[in-house]
């Protein structure tokens, strides 16, 4: 019968899955799924990671390191969010009447894309029309 080499200890990151109840746990699951979510955007998504600044808490990170944690800094929110800045431009059109919208929730109203372009609702309009950026600056100042 062949002996098993055995396993280098030192080499193990924990006993834990994932680092359960460490400091830091190890996300290795939620990763994934960010990867696959993002998957058809991989280097954008990394340029936004090693890059960009974080939009998820007023803790401030810019790229992967900041100014109060050593090493890395990157929490789950961040990752999170990553989809929100890789998704396409939303079907415009479905914000001409906001009223089927109501009854989505907010995943799934996250999920239509991204605004591409500012658009304004004014009262008593049933929805969203496109404005250009002029007027909308100009609307947001008065
Ligand atoms: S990575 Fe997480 S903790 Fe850090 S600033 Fe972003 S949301 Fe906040």
């Amino acid at each position: 019968m062949a002996r098993t080499k055995p396993r280098r200890r030192d080499l193990w990151a924990s006993l834990r899955p994932n680092g359960a109840g460490l400091t830091k746990p190890n996300h290795y699951l939620d990763m994934l799924r960010v990867a696959w979510e993002n998957r058809r955007a991989l280097p954008y998504a990394s340029r936004i990671l090693r890059k960009g600044v974080c939009d998820g808490c007023a803790l401030g990170v810019a790229g992967l390191h900041d100014w109060t944690i050593d090493g890395v800094h990157l929490c789950t929110t961040r990752l999170s969010l990553l989809r929100m800045n890789t998704m396409g431009e939303m079907d415009h059109g479905r914000l001409a009447d906001v009223a089927p919208l109501q009854r989505m929730p907010g995943a799934e109203l996250r999920g239509m894309g991204r605004l591409a372009y500012p658009m304004v609702r004014r009262a008593g309009e049933p929805g969203f029309t496109r404005v250009s950026w002029d007027a909308a600056t100009a609307s947001a100042s008065t």
